[in-house]
């Protein structure tokens, strides 16, 4: 028998949703001065929510001088003032944390139950967590006399907007930074409601600005000489641009790329636990997730029992609706998405893998792919070495630890792993071979504002969250 679950949906009254937005300088919402917009829309029914404001080189210098201005008032305020700010943003997204989730729904595609539970809660806790560190900098083991590096260029991608938004812009004012912060094109909104939030905390103007604009707003950002360090999320493509454009000047850089995560799973691992860690490895957030779990590297004798588990949990899986409290896998951010996602399936079909797809029935409007992973992968295929970014899953066999540890490896990313099986002993061996910057034991995709994340080789550079995360923004901290 089966049951089925009637619809469970959020309510979309809380949001107030503008006709137009304009850019977030020195306090203030003002026009572009070229007048230009572009829109940003719902990806799972494709409706137009709002215009947005795209900024260009001089909209850009407008914000660096804002944020210069902002800077004077910023740095001289004690830093225990400067956490009350912090404190006072954390608890505002608290108190609005229903009307983000759900706009953060309403522009991403991503489940409500993820924003409501995951992406708002974490963010508001990303503010609490550094407006504590704000008038302790001098005890968090970076030196005596800490020096923020001025005005931070900020750059973060689509798939979580306003938690890498809270990444960024937390630890840089508790070190004493201004902001300039560029949302990535598909999903500025919540962005925009951040910025609000700024106002009705009375944050000093200026001390964070926000722009709107596409790749060559991001390079305008890059590029102008009275940013002190930028900070950026996003494709290792753009990051090593980004890179080459900073290098041979004096300013700070922090790069979180891209990722082709193993998710290891031993004999002896719990096979129920480990089928759950699979499914939020990679399914999670539709798959858009850098850190994600993508490559399942099972130990041979225990494959099939794992992967008929694991077929039985993705028939479970609901893909629908993000609004609906009971949708597990919302829509693809954008048809771009989609179709990078789709083309690189098929190229682990041609290259002679094969498909496993939950049986899901798609809506006819928006951006959807169902929950997939793919047998008989080798090393070479495409799908083992890039980076898809969206539910597809690719398993990979071993029989040795050894041959676990050197397929893991093999990857120009070093971001993330996963480690499954019953004996600490091996889980400690594992992680010390694994070059990865965070590894989960029998978890995975934890997050917490005091753990720092980060990746090795094309992942990126630096760290962020944690005591290390504030060393990334201040001046010669290490
Ligand atoms: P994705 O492939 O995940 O969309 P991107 O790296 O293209 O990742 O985008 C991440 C962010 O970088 C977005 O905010 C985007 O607008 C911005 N961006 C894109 N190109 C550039 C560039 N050349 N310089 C600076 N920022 C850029």
């Amino acid at each position: 028998m089966t049951f089925e679950y009637s619809s469970a949906p959020e309510s979309k009254a809380i949001v107030t949703i503008d006709p137009v937005y304009k850019l977030f300088i020195g306090g203030k919402f003002v026009a572009p001065k070229g007048g230009k917009t572009f829109t940003t829309i719902n990806p799972a029914t494709e409706e137009v929510l709002a215009k947005i404001a795209y900024a260009e080189k001089s909209d850009v210098d407008k914000a660096v001088k804002a944020a210069q201005e902002g800077l004077k008032v910023w740095s001289k305020m004690a830093p225990s003032e400067r956490g009350k700010y912090l404190y006072r943003i954390a608890r505002i997204m608290q108190e609005r944390a229903r009307e983000f989730a759900v706009l953060e729904t309403m522009d991403n595609g991503k489940p409500i139950r993820e924003t409501r539970d995951i992406d708002i809660p974490l963010s508001a806790a990303h503010f609490f967590y550094h407006a504590g560190w704000a008038d302790k900098l001098e005890h968090a083991g970076v030196g005596s006399n800490p020096k923020p590096y001025g005005v931070v260029g900020q750059i973060i991608p689509w798939n979580f907007p306003l938690l890498m938004l809270a990444w960024k812009v937390a630890p840089a004012l508790a070190t004493g930074n201004s902001v300039v912060l560029k949302p990535a094109e598909t999903t500025p909104l919540t962005a925009l409601l951040f910025a609000q939030v700024c106002q009705q905390a009375e944050l000093p103007a200026g001390v964070v600005n926000i722009v709107t604009g596409d790749g060559a707003t991001g390079a305008a950002i890059v590029n102008h000489p009275g940013i002190n360090k930028i900070a950026f999320t996003g494709s290792t493509d753009v990051g090593k641009l980004i890179a080459r454009s900073v290098a041979g000047t004096d300013k700070g850089l922090t790069l979180e790329l891209g990722g082709k995560g193993a998710n290891i799973v031993f004999e002896d691992a719990p096979l129920d636990e480990t089928v759950e860690g699979i499914v939020n490895g990679i399914f999670f957030n539709q798959g858009h997730v850098c850190c994600a779990g993508s490559r399942l590297l099972v130990q041979e004798n225990i494959q099939d029992e794992l992967l008929e588990k694991l077929k039985r949990r993705m028939s479970q899986i609901r893909l629908g609706d993000p609004l609906d409290k009971n949708t597990d896998i919302g829509a693809i951010n954008s048809r771009e998405q989609l179709e990078k996602i789709t083309e690189l399936a098929i190229s682990g079909d041609t290259e002679g893998a094969e498909r496993f797809s939950a049986a899901c029935t798609i809506p006819a409007k928006g951006f959807w792919y169902p929950p997939t992973f793919f047998t008989g992968v080798t090393q070479a295929h495409r799908i083992a070495r890039e980076e898809i970014f969206g539910p597809v899953l690719s398993v990979i066999s071993f029989r040795t630890p050894q041959e676990a540890i050197e397929k893991a490896n093999n990857t120009p990313f070093g971001l993330s792993a996963g480690v499954w099986t019953d004996k600490g002993s091996r889980i400690l061996w594992t992680a010390k071979h694994l070059r990865a910057g965070v590894i989960w034991a029998n978890t995975f995709n934890k997050f917490d504002p005091a753990s720092p994340f980060g990746g090795y080789k094309e992942s990126g550079w630096g760290r962020e969250g944690g005591r290390h995360g504030l060393a990334a923004y201040l001046k010669g901290a290490k």
